[in-house]
């Protein structure tokens, strides 16, 4: 099954942080340093209808399992490549008469394929799920209660006809799945569809200032062999040159939190206390917390304490607008505490973005192209001076203002962010990826465009006006793709 070399790396005692990758030889930006088929995955318990349980695709009309009604495909095709995944699963499923828990069927998924294939399936496979740390001694007696129920969900859903696991051996397994499972996303990378387990990936030590990044890619159904295909793939990638003997690293956090922040996140989610460089020394804190400084102007300490604290509680309140679909209270709530915020906070404070960001976002649903295009250019000036040059997130957030500011009719603007992100995709996503490939498409079509506008802008705008009217061009923006960060789903 994972059949694909990992000769470019190598495991070695990272010091505290236990076991750890590095490169054996010199690494260069955008080489995928190893891919990975899953060990096993399941699609999120709310998604199950919507996405196949195969190839992760989000698609309308999925055919259903007639045996239990729970498994969804998108045809036939898929449904065969996924049988030997399924079949012992579906009778699982029949007899216990309910579905269980994403975590509980991925465990169970996780167990039945070792039970096949063994711990360690080929000699590229570094470790196995038994290797891997649980840390279940260290989790609070909430969470402990919670997962000893699930242990015991487990064993009435396995089938009494085959031979059991003790009660600590799948405390152990859903332990792991706890701290190393990784968020799958849909074939174009913009919403989290499901869950996983990759064993060589769980190596890979994090770090908030990282140089890979992982990445899903499913690949071309008809180039790749069907069980890889129905297997999902992961590929970690370098995001700049890596010396040889250097650790590998990724981020299981969003790097756009105060270094506290994110040790909180890492210690909550993964149990260990992130001591990389940019939390030790705070690295760009000042940046994220900067108040305004025109001409040695600051605004006074209760004037930032007053701005913050209502920035939080606007933030909040945008939330919960978001989640209601009530569209026009959040740009109420964005007009509100911009106007506060602009005249205190620095362009790249945090609670700045976030606003930034929501109304850009909100806007272009609302298909308000020409507002939204401006919000969207300051958010991603600031992500510019935050973010690493090559961070994904960071290029998707560019793709996302080119479209904008290409939509509000703004072509040498969008056409530029579009080659920008275009850029950065090719190190973090690589040529083949299907989200890549939209943007080689969206930047020739820009190209094309802006030849037109130089020629003659007054055609060129009426042109995009009629196209603009004709149909809504934005997708939504979904849930935004986690997919790059642990999830403990
Ligand atoms: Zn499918
Ligand atoms: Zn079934
Ligand atoms: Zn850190």
């Amino acid at each position: 099954m994972t059949v694909e070399k990992m000769e470019a790396v190598e495991i070695f005692a990272a010091g505290e942080k236990g076991r750890g990758l590095r490169a054996t030889r010199e690494l260069k930006a955008g080489e995928v340093v190893f891919a990975e088929a899953s060990y096993a995955a399941v699609v999120f318990d709310s998604l199950s209808m919507q996405v196949c349980h195969s190839c992760f695709r989000r698609q309308a009309n999925l055919h259903r399992c007639a045996q239990c009604r729970f498994a969804h495909y998108c045809d036939r095709t898929c449904q065969r490549a996924a049988w030997e995944e399924h079949k012992q699963e579906c009778a699982a499923i029949k007899n216990l008469g309910n579905v269980p828990k994403e975590n509980i069927r991925l465990a169970a998924r996780a167990l039945w394929h070792m039970r096949k294939y063994g711990g360690k399936v080929s000699d590229s496979q570094l470790t196995t799920l038994d290797m891997l740390e649980d840390h279940v001694s260290e989790i609070s007696p909430e969470d402990l209660k919670s997962l000893q129920a699930d242990v015991q969900t487990f064993q009435a859903y396995w089938p009494r006809n085959t031979r059991r696991f003790g009660d600590s051996y799948v405390s152990h397994i859903l332990g792991v799945i706890i701290c190393n499972a990784f968020t799958l996303s849909d074939q174009r990378g913009l919403q989290a569809v499901g869950v996983g387990i990759f064993p060589n990936l769980c190596l890979v030590n994090h770090d908030c200032w990282p140089n890979c990044t992982v990445i899903l890619n499913h690949g071309n159904k008809t180039a790749l062999d069907s069980t890889l295909h129905s297997q999902r793939r992961i590929e970690l990638r370098s995001l700049g040159t890596i010396a040889e003997g250097e650790e590998l690293t990724v981020s299981y956090v969003d790097f756009l939190n105060l270094s506290k922040e994110r040790q909180r996140l890492l210690k909550q989610q993964y149990y260990f206390d992130c001591k990389c460089e940019h939390c030790s020394t705070g690295i760009k804190d000042d940046l994220m917390m900067a108040v305004q400084d025109e001409d040695g102007k600051k605004p006074s300490p209760e004037q930032v304490k007053e701005v913050t604290e209502l920035s939080l509680q606007t933030l909040e309140k945008i939330e919960k607008a978001r989640t209601m679909g009530d569209y026009h209270e959040v740009m109420k709530l964005c007009y509100e505490c911009l106007e506060k915020q602009e005249p205190v906070l620095a362009d790249t404070h945090l609670y700045h973005l976030r606003v930034l960001s929501a109304a850009s976002e909100v806007l272009s649903y609302q298909l308000s192209f020409k507002e939204a295009a401006g919000y969207a250019r300051r958010m991603v000036e600031g992500y510019m001076k935050l973010y690493h040059p090559n961070n994904a997130q960071l290029g998707m957030a560019i793709m996302r203002a080119g479209v904008t500011n290409w939509h509000a009719g703004l072509i040498e603007l969008g056409h530029g962010m579009i080659c920008k992100a275009y850029a950065i995709l090719m190190v973090t996503h690589g040529p083949h990826h299907p989200i890549t490939k939209d943007l080689e498409a969206m930047r020739t079509q820009t190209e094309v465009e802006l030849r037109m506008f130089r020629e003659n802008e007054c055609v060129y705008q009426s042109m995009r006006e009629a196209a603009l009217q004709g149909k809504p061009m934005a997708e939504p923006i979904e849930e935004q793709a986690e997919s790059l960060s642990k999830s403990r789903k």
